[in-house]
This record gives structure tokens, C-alpha cells and sequence, in this order.
């Protein structure tokens, strides 16, 4: 070789040695995703809202931004929420000739909606529908049915309900049905029960569910119908908003025993964002601000002719004191993390009940703090990959494998 041509050679080879790694460093920060566009890229799925109820009474477009509540399609949007299941609900006033008219009326509403915005709203019953509308970034929305009570014990208002898009039935709300015992009553009620857990009626509604493609939720419903369902279900079964009893020992939420079954089943537990299921504490807390301002409480819910709009409503008259007694949102992300490191990433995701409740942590005050959840999971060190399921891949998943498309 000849002298003149290894000086090129030795230039270039440390030129190679330098430049290599600063272009490696300027790929890999180029392709590095900032946690907004890990979320945003993410389908992000919340199975519980209840602003569908509040609706009838507020007539709120929710087609605009609106200056109170949880949730609009506007501050949807800006929170990356791809995916709503819509609760639909009515008290336990509500009964035979009454709460299956009502929940149809709030399905009507529900669908007058996705009709005032076409191209931008759709309904969706299954998975497949779920992921065209989201590549369309059509906002999807589906239909949760919470309380048993709303079926009045017929199987035929099972059919119609999944018919106009019914793709889970929380089994009970606070109160028992004929064939399913609630949560609140195994616990406080207990021996006054006129039965246990599944009746063989109760049985059946499951099997009729699992025909159907409609997911059993099991959120709110008592230990003992819990485990009838795991036993009964061919299906994963879903929680479709309860946070971990371990962490926050109120009936509504899974002991670990609960967790465990759910998982071997397939199921998902997607976690409540409601402050008195997050902390320990909150329940004592809010016993105290409300003996202090029950006098307002009162005239508040003569005025609303609605005892959960009045509480909002105290507690924007009262804010500083009100957000006192919110639990930091480090306590709603541990029991996300909680749940996942013990049952699985596969089995955990999110069911705000947004609009369903009167307080939720810090920072979590509607549907465009949703990123800071991924935020957060972030900096846990969870991965991509993860928080995609923890989004919304799990929903996806489970609802897959009750509808089998
Ligand atoms: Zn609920």
C-alpha cells in the first residue's frame, strides 16, 4: 500500500469512529416518543362513565366543551380517549314497569348523540367495529348496563338490551336482585338475605350473557355471587370499574383472593378513579366536611332535585376545603401498579366512573388527565407495550373473546 493512501484511510476511520455514535445518538432521539405521543398513539378505552344518566337531567350537549362535569367529546379528544362504554343506569327506586323503560330512555339519549354528530360518533359492538372506527378516529362508544334491576328479572329484556348494543351487565348495583346479591348487601345486610350469591336463575342470565356476547361485569356484586360467576362463566368476566380491597378495604373493591380468580379466568379488573375507593382515608374525611356544611348539603339538593349534583355541587362552593381531602394521584397509579404486579399486566385497566362520582385525586379532575396516567406508568418503568394494554389492548382482548370478533 502506498503512504499516500493510508492517510485517507486513518482520517476516515476515525471520522467513522466519531460520527457512528453521534448519529446512533441523533436516531435513537429522533424515534424517542414523548409520553404525550406514547398515549396518543395508544387506544385508550375507559369502560365506565356515567355522564349519560347526568344527561337527562343536565341536558348538556356533550357535543361541546362544557364548563362542569368530567367529560365532552372536545376534552375527550384532547385526552386521547379512543373508546367509551357509556354506563347506563337508574337507582333502585326504579323497578318492575320502571327501569327498563328508563334505561332505554337514556340508550335513546345515547344514540341521539352519535346522531347530532355524524362521521364523529359511532356505536360500536365489538372488537373488530371497535379498531375501524379508531383508524376512521371515529370516537367509539358502547353501552354498559349497571344493576341487574334494569332486566326486572326477564330474560327477553337481556335480548333487547344487547340488541340496541348492551355489551356488559354489571349483575347488581347497590342493591340485590332476585337472582344476585350485591356487595353492599353480603356485607351490611347479611342476615337478612333471602338467598346467596347465585341463584339458579342468576345462573342462567350468566350462560344467556356468554350466548349473547355481552361481558358479566362483576363490579359491585358480593364475594359469594363473585364466585358463582368464576364458576359459572365460560367466558373472561370483567370488572368493569373496582379498585384493590388491599389497598382500600371497602366491600366495593377485589380482596386479592378475588383478583387472583378474575385473572385464572382471563378476566380484567379495570380500576374506579372514585376517591372513596382509591383511599383508605377519604370515607372518614369526607363524613367530616359534610357534617360541617350539611345545612347547604340540604338546600343544595332541594335546588339540583338531585342528591349527586348537589355534592358536586358543595364541593365547587367549597373548593379549597373539598380538594383538601382528595387523595394524591401517586395512590390511584399504586393501584394500577398494585393489581399488575399481582395478577398481571394482562388483567388491569381503566373504569373512571367519571361523572359517577363526586371526587377523584388530585390532578384527575376530567377526561383530559388521562395522560398523566401514562405519564406516570412511564416513569415506573412500564413499557410501551404495557401501557398499551393497560389503555385499552386488554378491553380489546376480553371483549374479543366474549363477542368472537
Ligand atoms: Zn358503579
Amino acid at each position: 500500500m502506498e503512504l499516500a493512501s493510508i492517510q485517507p484511510i486513518i482520517y476516515l476511520q476515525t471520522m467513522k469512529k466519531l460520527l457512528l455514535p453521534l448519529l446512533l445518538l441523533l436516531i435513537i432521539k429522533a424515534s424517542a416518543q414523548t409520553p404525550g405521543q406514547i398515549h396518543q398513539k395508544a387506544i385508550l378505552v375507559d369502560t365506565h362513565n356515567d355522564v349519560i344518566s347526568n344527561e337527562l337531567i343536565t341536558k348538556f350537549d356533550l357535543a361541546k366543551r362544557q364548563p362542569t362535569g368530567n367529560f365532552d367529546l372536545v376534552r375527550a379528544k384532547e385526552g386521547g380517549l379512543d373508546v367509551q362504554v357509556f354506563s347506563i343506569w337508574c337507582g333502585e327506586e326504579y323497578g318492575t314497569g320502571t327501569a327498563f323503560k328508563f334505561a332505554n330512555r337514556e340508550i335513546d339519549s345515547l344514540y341521539a348523540l352519535i346522531k347530532r354528530n355524524p362521521g364523529k360518533m359511532v356505536m360500536v359492538r365489538n372488537a373488530a367495529e371497535l379498531e375501524q372506527a379508531v383508524a376512521k378516529k371515529q370516537f367509539a362508544a358502547m353501552i354498559g348496563v349497571e344493576g341487574g334491576h334494569m332486566i326486572e328479572d326477564r330474560m327477553d329484556y337481556i335480548d333487547a338490551l344487547a340488541k340496541r348494543g348492551m355489551r356488559y351487565l354489571t349483575l347488581t348495583w347497590n342493591n340485590s336482585t332476585s337472582w344476585a346479591t350485591s356487595a353492599r348487601d353480603e356485607t351490611l345486610h347479611h342476615d337478612s338475605l333471602k338467598h346467596l350469591g347465585l341463584t339458579d336463575y342468576g345462573k342462567k342470565i350468566v350462560r344467556h350473557l356468554n350466548d349473547l356476547g355481552v361481558m358479566v361485569d362483576v363490579s359491585h356484586v358480593g364475594e359469594q355471587t363473585f364466585y358463582d360467576v368464576i364458576a359459572t362463566s365460560t367466558k373472561p368476566v370483567i370488572a368493569s370499574h373496582s379498585c384493590a380491597y388491599a389497598l382500600d378495604p371497602v366491600p366495593r373493591n377485589m380482596k386479592d383472593a378475588q383478583l387472583k380468580a378474575l385473572a385464572k379466568n382471563g378476566g380484567v379488573v379495570f380500576v374506579n378513579f372514585y376517591s372513596g375507593f382509591v383511599d383508605g382515608t377519604y370515607g372518614r374525611k369526607e363524613t367530616e366536611f359534610l357534617n360541617v356544611h350539611k345545612a347547604e348539603l340540604d338546600s343544595l339538593t332541594k335546588i339540583y332535585h338531585d342528591g349527586d349534583l348537589a355534592r358536586i355541587r358543595l364541593n365547587t362552593i367549597h373548593k379549597v376545603e373539598s380538594d383538601q381531602i382528595r387523595p394524591p394521584l401517586s395512590m390511584l397509579i399504586h393501584h394500577i401498579d398494585y393489581i399488575a404486579k399481582l395478577i398481571g399486566v394482562d388483567h388491569v385497566g381503566i373504569g373512571s366512573d367519571f361523572d359517577g362520582a363526586e371526587s377523584y385525586p388530585l390532578g384527575m379532575d376530567d377526561v383530559t388527565d388521562y395522560p398523566k396516567i401514562t405519564e406516570e406508568l412511564l416513569k415506573l418503568h412500564y413499557s410501551e407495550a404495557d401501557i398499551d394494554k393497560i389503555l385499552g389492548g386488554n378491553f380489546i382482548r376480553v371483549l374479543k373473546a366474549n363477542t368472537g370478533k
